[in-house]
């Protein structure tokens, strides 16, 4: 058996950047997952992001830094909140929120079905209770009327463009909710055809986050959009249309 090496726990840089900490509790679970994720790749490519310090900045930080209000918020830590990781792939940001946020239910989406499978093994590995899983797409499941307009927040992080990924989520997010697209650069043309189309989809943007990754400076910029009103009915549009042709 191969022992994982062990993560980073740089605590003053939790607090530097997201006033907050693991627990001495939390810390071997971030452990757990990091090995069971490393061990699943070696047959499944879940991530190539493999060793500690990459694991630690662009998976387990990045995937908290995205909610980072509900961190360090006092009156939003305690919310319990119906969460979905719309192309989740190896779990993120999905499992570390699973972790940090035992009060919230995860769901992770995936359409592909090794990799939600393989993400089940690991949770049972952790023996996680508030995951859930859904090995289909997202065009799909935004149609279902008992997950549609459901999600207190939608998250997805690499899946496809904005519109695309506005497309995904806001179907998903119910109203009152909030969709946070997990996006590194950003142009003001992308922010300019995201507020073009939102009103159709029911959204507003309500403020783009920039954020630099706290070990290799990477640039990071959250998207949060209001869910403001109904989405029509038309929406998502068929598997595949959005990515092909996004709204525009
Ligand atoms: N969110 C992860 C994985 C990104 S890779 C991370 O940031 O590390 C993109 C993932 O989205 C792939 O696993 C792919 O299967 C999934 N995906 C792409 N389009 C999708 C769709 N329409 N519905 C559901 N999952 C989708």
């Amino acid at each position: 058996m191969t022992t994982t090496p062990t993560l980073p726990n740089p605590t003053d840089l939790w607090q530097a950047t997201l006033q907050w900490q693991p627990t001495d509790n939390l810390q071997p679970r971030f452990e757990q997952l990091y090995g069971a994720i490393v061990a699943i790749n070696q047959t499944l490519n879940l991530t190539r992001i493999t060793s500690p310090e990459d694991f630690w900045e662009k998976h387990l930080w990045d995937s908290l830094q995205g909610v980072a209000p509900w961190l360090s918020d006092p009156a939003l830590a305690t919310q319990p909140l119906t969460v979905v990781d719309i192309g989740t792939g190896g779990g993120f940001p999905g499992l570390p929120l699973a972790l940090a946020f035992p009060h919230w239910t995860v769901t992770l989406m995936d359409a592909t079905r090794k990799k939600i499978a393989a993400l089940q093994q690991v949770s049972a590995q952790l023996s996680l209770d508030n995951v859930h899983f859904l090995a289909e797409r997202a065009e799909q499941v935004g149609h279902q009327p008992v997950l549609r307009e459901s999600f207190d927040l939608a998250l997805l992080r690499a899946v496809g463009s904005t519109n695309t990924c506005a497309e995904y989520a806001l179907p998903l997010t119910r109203l009152g909710g909030q969709a946070i697209l997990y996006r590194g650069q950003w142009s003001a043309q992308e922010e300019d055809s995201l507020i073009a189309i939102l009103p159709r989809l029911g959204g507003q943007l309500r403020e783009v986050r920039a954020v630099t990754t706290p070990i290799t400076q990477g640039v990071r910029h959250n998207v949060i959009i209001d869910k403001t009103s109904r989405t029509p009915d038309k929406f998502p549009r068929l598997p595949g249309i959005p990515a092909k042709s996004p709204l525009v």
